[in-house]
């Protein structure tokens, strides 16, 4: 066995209904006066209650997901007006996107308070976008500094939105098994994030506003996002991003619908991702596990609900191919990718 991986400096508190006393204990040890907190309007009302005992010297609650560029220059502008010393972000990861671009130019440290299961908290991922093209970069000033993960905060994300953003999760664990710098320690990530958001997601879609199912999903998404901050974008997160960019998809939902294809796609070229991933879903094979939690999940099941004009299929399996990450398991041909498309588009079954 030979590799090399990078452990990201980040500390992490999961305490269910403790957010507010977690944020004022990491703010204090920042020795932080100044509290920038960026939430977005709809989550403003949570984002008081839980940072009532901070000093607090604005709340922002301009977000727009991915980030336009514009948006970013006002939450800067914001900082800066108020002399702020730490940014405390509370919400998905289009809010957690919005902290990262004002730590991007100003150096300002991140608390960051995730409720959602995308996982942009555990990356030093930033991503940008100007009119209709996204820029991402990575630098270690955006990595939050600590992540408070309060499970109590996500009893009112939706079921559907739920279940979207679980498997957005799920997407980062098995991408991350043929992702460009896959390792043993990310693979060990990975598989217990895909074993926690298989055992939580369905619990959270029945019971939404049960502690249990959340912890778990919340726990998954968090091992998920340290396991694709490590390894890296593979071929799945790149259809995604290209899908994403061309055709403004939900996030989430996007990721939900092309995962089963890409894993039928690649699987079969990678059986120890393959085995790992059967075993962690508990099923004779992943393609199986996958199937029985999307089942479980109701989740969306074609790119063509989602708004994705089948005339763009063509444009969008050229930008994929001259994506592709060069270790990917299978080749990835345009011949490949359009096929690949056309079957997520339809929502037909994955070959
Ligand atoms: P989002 O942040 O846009 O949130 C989706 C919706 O959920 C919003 O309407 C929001 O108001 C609502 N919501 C959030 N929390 C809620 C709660 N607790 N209760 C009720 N409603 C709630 O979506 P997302 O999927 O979390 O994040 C998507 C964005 O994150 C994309 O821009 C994506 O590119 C980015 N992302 C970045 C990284 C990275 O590493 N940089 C990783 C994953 C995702």
């Amino acid at each position: 066995m030979r590799f090399l991986h990078d452990t990201l400096p980040q500390r992490v508190r999961f305490a269910s209904g403790e957010a507010a006393e977690s944020l004022g204990d990491e703010v204090a040890a920042l020795g932080a006066r100044r509290v920038l907190v960026i939430a977005g309007a709809a989550e403003r009302a949570l984002a008081e209650r839980v940072t009532g005992g901070l000093p607090v010297v604005h709340l922002h609650d301009e977000v727009v997901m991915h980030v336009p560029v514009e948006v970013a220059e006002r939450a800067r502008a914001a900082a800066a007006a108020h002399d702020a010393d730490v940014l405390v972000s509370i919400g998905g990861g289009s809010t957690t996107g919005l902290a990262k671009a004002v730590a991007l130019t100003t150096g300002l440290p991140i608390v960051a308070v995730p409720t959602t299961y995308a996982g942009s908290e555990a990356t030093p991922v930033w991503g940008l976008t100007e009119g209709s093209a996204k820029t991402t970069g990575t630098d270690p000033r955006v990595l939050p500094r600590t992540v408070v993960y309060d499970a109590a905060l996500t009893l009112g994300l939706p079921a559907d939105l739920s279940a979207a953003s679980g498997l957005n999760a799920v997407a980062h664990c098995v991408d991350s098994l043929w992702a460009p710098r896959t390792d043993p320690v990310n693979q060990a990530l990975a598989a217990e994030g895909v074993r926690a958001l298989r055992t939580g997601l369905p619990l959270v879609v029945k019971e939404p506003d049960a502690l249990p199912g959340r912890e778990q999903a919340l726990y998954g998404a968090y091992l998920s996002a340290l396991a694709f901050a490590s390894a890296g974008s593979g071929l799945h997160h790149k259809i995604c991003h290209v899908l994403g960019g061309m055709f403004n998809l939900p996030h989430a939902a996007t990721h939900a619908v092309v995962l089963p294809y890409v894993l039928a796609f690649n699987g079969a070229a990678a059986p120890e991702a393959e085995q790992r991933l059967a075993s962690a879903f508990g099923t004779p094979t992943a393609g199986e596990g996958l199937a029985l939690l999307r089942d479980r999940l109701d989740a969306p099941r074609s790119l063509q609900g989602l708004g994705m004009p089948s005339e763009g299929i063509a444009a969008a399996a050229e930008a994929v191919v001259a994506a592709a990450p060069a270790g990917n398991p299978r080749p990835v041909t345009p011949r490949a990718v359009t096929e690949l498309l056309g079957e997520a588009w339809e929502g037909a079954e994955p070959r």
